[in-house]
């Protein structure tokens, strides 16, 4: 039986284990730095359906039907006026049981780490070292714990330390010159909007999302993107996103660009700077990276934790058959999706007037724009 070492219990993590436990070739054990796992209680996640589809391979659609939404459509809209600029159909690329979701991301994490046995996650283990011995891998923890794999999935999320560690600190992520604002927002906050779908408003350097994760309470998940440059020391004082100064700051910032009822009404607020990946890290045989490891995304393309589950399943795929070509398919494949990402970054953000009017009129086109949408979506949603 082949020993199999994770580094990080996130959504990748997390996948990659669950595959792994159907299959008696392999022993899994996750290594997380915490003393357990972060369930980021209330926020929400959304999962496009090539997600969905190989969640399902470990149950996912056994799921109750109250803990997930299923929107129909995209809803954009422009901040200056608040007008209704197009929709989109997502509900397109769905069948029977795999449909667009949104839902709380705890659900989703509970659901991944519920299906594994206690002892495979190791909790408060950061790692400190990987030496490659020969065909094994030896891991050493903060904890002055050891242990010995035949193969590392590194899956520690944006910051990885194991990235770090194996690139001897040559791959950084770097900041996006944005900051994201999360919180939630009641249904009874919000005025002219279809709360079954999802609300995505567009303005000059800043956007942001509503989509529904809670049936019973009527809550829906906020996600804004904001425009912002931090000097150097701001960036690594990660206690200044949670100072309430700062949040006020943000606050005040938004004013004229979010509704009054929806700004004054927003619960949990909580700001973070986006960080994104610029490069990628080959790294040696047995050894992997998955999900933001390997590459985070802007989040204007809500990718991320799909790509994550995706990417764990191509390796899973790739250890079991024991091919070679993990590296280079996932290398293209996040470069398509990274540039989408940006692309649609740069339009949710536009200011000058120009590109405002031509991006609104192409939004009205393009969303319903079949051929266009196969490309631009069903690449991603279909693969
Ligand atoms: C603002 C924003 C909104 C987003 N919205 C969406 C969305 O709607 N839909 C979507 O698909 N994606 C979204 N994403 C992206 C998505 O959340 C991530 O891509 C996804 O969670 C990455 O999962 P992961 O398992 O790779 O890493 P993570 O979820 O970051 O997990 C990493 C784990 O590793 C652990 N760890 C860290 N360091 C160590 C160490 N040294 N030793 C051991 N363990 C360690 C951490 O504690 C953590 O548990 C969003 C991202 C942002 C920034």
């Amino acid at each position: 039986m082949k020993k199999i070492g994770i580094i990080g219990a996130g959504i990748s993590g997390l996948f990659i284990a669950n595959l792994f436990k159907e299959n008696h070739n392999y022993q899994v054990t996750i290594f997380e730095k915490k003393h357990s796992i972060e369930l980021d209680e209330g926020y929400g996640i959304q999962l496009s359906t090539n997600s969905i589809k190989l969640l399902n391979k470990i149950g996912f659609n056994e799921l109750e039907k109250k803990e997930k939404f299923n929107p129909e459509k995209i809803d954009f809209y422009e901040i200056e006026n608040q007008k209704k600029i197009s929709d989109l159909n997502i509900s397109e690329y769905n069948s029977e049981d795999c449909k667009y979701t949104t839902m709380k991301r705890s659900i989703l994490v509970q659901f991944l780490k519920n299906r594994l046995d206690e002892v495979v996650i190791k909790y408060e283990h950061s790692i400190e070292k990987i030496e490659k011995k020969n065909n094994q891998i030896n891991l050493a923890f903060k904890n002055n714990q050891n242990f010995i794999c035949d193969y590392l999935i590194i899956s520690d999320g944006i910051f990885s330390k194991g990235k770090s560690l194996i690139s001897k600190n040559k791959i950084q992520p770097t900041y996006n010159n944005c900051i994201a604002i999360r919180g939630k927002i009641s249904r009874a906050n919000l005025i002219n909007l279809n709360e079954m779908n999802i609300s995505l408003f567009v303005g000059p350097d800043f956007h942001y999302v509503i989509y529904p994760i809670d049936i019973i309470s009527g809550e829906l998940n906020f996600i804004g993107v904001l425009k912002h440059q931090l000097t150097t020391n701001e960036l690594q004082n990660y206690r200044l996103f949670e100072e309430k100064a700062f949040i006020e700051g943000i606050k005040s910032r938004l004013q004229n660009k979010i509704s009054f009822s929806i700004l004054s009404n927003l619960n949990n607020i909580k700001c973070f700077p986006v960080f994104v990946s610029k490069n990628f890290h080959k790294s040696v045989e047995n050894i992997y990276l998955v999900g933001d490891a390997f590459f985070a995304f802007p989040p204007s393309f809500a990718q991320g934790a799909s790509q994550s589950i995706e990417g764990a399943s191509e390796l899973f795929e790739s250890i079991i058959h024991s091919k070679t070509d993990y590296y280079s398919s996932r290398v293209s494949r996040v470069k398509m999706i990274n540039n989408r990402s940006k692309l649609n970054q740069f339009a949710f953000h536009a200011s000058n007037p120009i590109v405002v009017f031509f991006r609104n009129i192409g939004l009205k086109i393009l969303t319903k724009n079949k051929k266009f949408l196969e490309n631009y979506l069903g690449k991603i949603y279909k693969s």
